[in-house]
C-alpha cells in the first residue's frame, strides 16, 4: 500500500523546494479557488497546491484544490456517488486501481402507495375494492 501524494499533506506548504516555487504561480492561476468546486479560501492558505504527480513540479501538473475537494481525491476509496468531472480525473490519476461506480441507480421514485387522502377516509369502501386485504 504505497501513499501515493500523500506528501501533499505532510509536506509543509513553506516548502518552496517542493513546490518548485511554483505554489503561488499555481494559486494565481487558478485564481485562489478550488479548480474542482470553486470554493475560494478565505484566506490563500486554505487552498492546497495539489501535484497530480507526486514530486513532479511542474506548473500544469498542479492544480489549485479547496481542502475538502483535496480530501476526497486522496482519501476516496471507490466513487460511489456522482462527482464533478474534473474531481473523478484526479482522482483516477491518485488511485488508479479505485473501483468506481458512476451508474447512477435509478431507484423508482414511483409512489407506490397510494397516499390520496380520500382513500384513507373511505376505508371502507377500499375493502370493498379488494385494496385493504393486506
Ligand atoms: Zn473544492
Ligand atoms: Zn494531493
Amino acid at each position: 500500500m504505497d501513499s501515493v501524494c500523500a506528501t501533499c499533506y505532510t509536506l509543509k506548504r513553506q516548502d518552496e523546494e517542493y513546490f518548485g516555487g511554483l505554489r503561488e504561480a499555481v494559486l494565481e492561476r487558478d485564481g485562489y479557488r478550488c479548480r474542482v468546486c470553486d470554493a475560494s479560501g478565505r484566506d490563500k492558505r486554505s487552498i492546497i497546491v495539489h501535484h497530480r504527480v507526486p514530486g513532479k513540479s511542474v506548473l500544469n501538473m498542479m492544480i489549485s484544490l479547496c481542502p475538502g475537494c483535496h480530501a476526497k481525491v486522496h482519501r476516496t476509496k471507490a466513487v460511489m456517488s456522482e462527482m464533478p468531472p474534473l474531481l473523478l480525473i484526479l482522482w483516477r490519476e491518485q488511485h488508479p486501481d479505485g473501483h468506481e461506480q458512476t451508474t447512477l441507480s435509478f431507484k423508482p421514485l414511483r409512489p407506490e402507495t397510494q397516499t390520496d387522502p380520500l382513500f384513507n377516509d373511505e376505508k371502507g369502501r377500499i375493502l370493498s375494492l379488494g385494496y385493504g386485504s393486506k
